[in-house]
């Protein structure tokens, strides 16, 4: 699979179309910096020294586009926690990452333990 960062943008706008994320007012794609990772990390959400936000994902962990949309749709909630103030820097997968992770689970069919 040929992942490019202008596939995961693509990506991202087409979780944008779905609930919860298309309530969740996040910023337009052209605002957000898609990047490919390399090395053992397998994605990850960050916040650029100019101030953008990033989503990054490995191309070399994802072998299925399941994987990679499940992937975004993931760092999409940490881009939700850091758009409110509300990221974490120790442990960002905490109690309300959780329950909006398990919102987005339930409603696109993804599983929650994987997630
Ligand atoms: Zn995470």
């Amino acid at each position: 699979m040929n992942v490019t960062p202008g596939r995961l943008r693509a990506i991202y706008e087409l979780l944008q179309e779905f609930a919860p994320f298309d309530k969740w007012n996040l910023p337009e794609s052209s605002l957000v910096t898609f990047e490919l990772l390399a090395g053992k990390d397998h994605a990850e959400y960050s916040v650029d020294d100019r101030d953008r936000m990033c989503i990054a994902v490995n191309p070399d962990t994802h072998i299925t586009l399941s994987q990679l949309v499940e992937s975004v749709a993931h760092e999409m909630v940490h881009l939700r926690q850091d758009m409110l103030d509300r990221l974490p820097a120790k442990e960002p997968h905490n109690a309300e990452f959780r329950r909006w992770a398990k919102a987005v689970c339930v409603a696109l069919g993804f599983d929650v333990q994987r997630f």
